[in-house]
C-alpha cells in the first residue's frame, strides 16, 4: 500500500506532525519532514528517519505564512523526492485572548498558517495526484473546526475554514481517486497548549499537573489527552484502500467533547 509512496507532513517537527510522521514512516512511506527549525536540526531528524525506518526521509523550513516559500517548497520536493501521494496539513499556532484585545499581527499569522497554507499546499500538489489518479489530503483541524471556544476567535475561524476547505476539495476530486478529509482533534498534549496549561495554573494558584486535569475536563468527558501517534494511525487508516470511499468528511478525535 505504501510501496513507493510518499508524504509531505507540514509542521512535523514537534507534536502531532511528527507523531503521524513517524507511523507513516513506519508503514514505509518516504517522508517529508517540515517545520520551523534550525536547517541542522531539521537535517538531523531526517537522517534519523533515514536509518531508523530504512526509507527515504528529506527536511525543508518553508515558512507557512510566505505563499511565494509554499510554492518554492512543493518545487524542491518534486526535484528532490518526487510526487506528493499523502500530503497532511498539519503546521499550526495557538494565541487566546479576547478579540476586543487579540493582536492584529497574531490574527493575520494564524490565519495564514492555519488556513492559507493548506490552500497552497493543495493548489501546489494537488495536480500531481490527479495526473496519477490517486492521492489522500488529510487536514489537521480540531474540535475547533466544528464548535467555538472563547478568547480563540483566530484559531477557530481558520480551523472552520479549514473544515469548509476540506469539504470543497473533496468534491471537487470525488471522481479523481483523490479522498479529503479533516481530522478534529480535541486536547492532544504537545507544545501547542503548554501555555494553557501554565496560563490556568497561574489563573488558580495550582500545580501544572492539576491545571492539565483542569484544562482538559472543562470541555472533554474523558479525562486524558490523545497522544499524537493515535493520531497518526488514523491518518494510516486514511490512506488505506478501505478508507477509499471516506471523503469530505470531519473526524473528531475529542473525548467526547462534540458529542455534548
Ligand atoms: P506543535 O507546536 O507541537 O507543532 C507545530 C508545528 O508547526 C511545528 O513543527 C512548527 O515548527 C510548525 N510551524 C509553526 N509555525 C510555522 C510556520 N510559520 N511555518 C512553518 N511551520 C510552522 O503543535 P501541535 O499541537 O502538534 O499542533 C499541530 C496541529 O494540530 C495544529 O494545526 C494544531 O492546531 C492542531 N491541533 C492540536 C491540538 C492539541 O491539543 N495539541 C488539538 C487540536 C488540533
Amino acid at each position: 500500500m505504501s510501496e513507493n509512496k510518499t508524504a509531505l507532513i507540514t509542521g512535523s517537527t514537534s507534536g502531532i506532525g511528527l507523531g503521524i510522521a513517524r507511523v507513516l514512516a513506519q508503514s514505509g512511506y518516504n517522508i517529508v519532514l517540515h517545520g520551523l527549525v534550525a536547517h541542522d536540526e531539521g537535517q538531523a531528524l531526517a537522517q534519523e528517519f533515514n536509518e531508523l525506518y530504512d526509507i527515504r526521509a528529506i527536511f525543508h523550513d518553508a515558512d507557512m505564512c510566505d505563499a511565494d516559500a509554499i510554492s518554492q517548497m512543493c518545487s524542491d520536493i518534486h526535484s528532490q523526492i518526487g510526487d506528493i501521494d499523502v500530503l497532511v496539513n498539519n503546521a499550526g499556532i495557538q494565541h487566546t485572548s479576547p478579540i476586543e484585545d487579540f493582536p492584529v499581527k497574531k490574527w493575520d499569522a494564524i490565519i495564514a498558517i492555519n488556513l492559507s497554507s493548506s490552500f497552497h499546499t493543495i493548489h501546489n500538489l494537488l495536480p500531481a495526484m490527479q495526473a496519477k489518479g490517486w492521492g489522500r489530503i488529510i487536514n489537521i483541524a480540531s474540535v475547533h473546526g466544528l464548535v467555538g471556544s472563547v478568547n480563540k476567535s483566530a484559531y477557530v475561524a481558520a480551523k472552520h475554514g479549514m473544515v469548509g476547505l476540506t469539504k470543497v476539495v473533496a468534491l471537487e476530486n470525488a471522481s479523481n481517486g483523490i479522498t479529503v478529509n479533516a481530522i478534529c482533534p480535541g486536547w492532544v498534549e504537545t507544545a501547542l497548549i503548554a501555555n494553557q496549561i501554565k496560563d490556568v495554573a497561574k489563573a488558580e494558584n495550582i500545580d501544572i499537573n492539576q491545571a492539565k486535569t483542569d484544562l482538559i475536563t472543562a470541555k472533554q468527558p474523558m479525562p486524558k489527552m490523545a497522544k499524537p501517534s493515535h493520531i497518526g494511525e488514523l491518518v494510516l487508516f486514511l490512506c488505506s484502500d478501505a478508507a477509499q470511499n471516506i471523503t469530505g468528511t470531519t473526524m473528531p478525535i475529542d473525548g467526547g467533547w462534540t458529542a455534548q
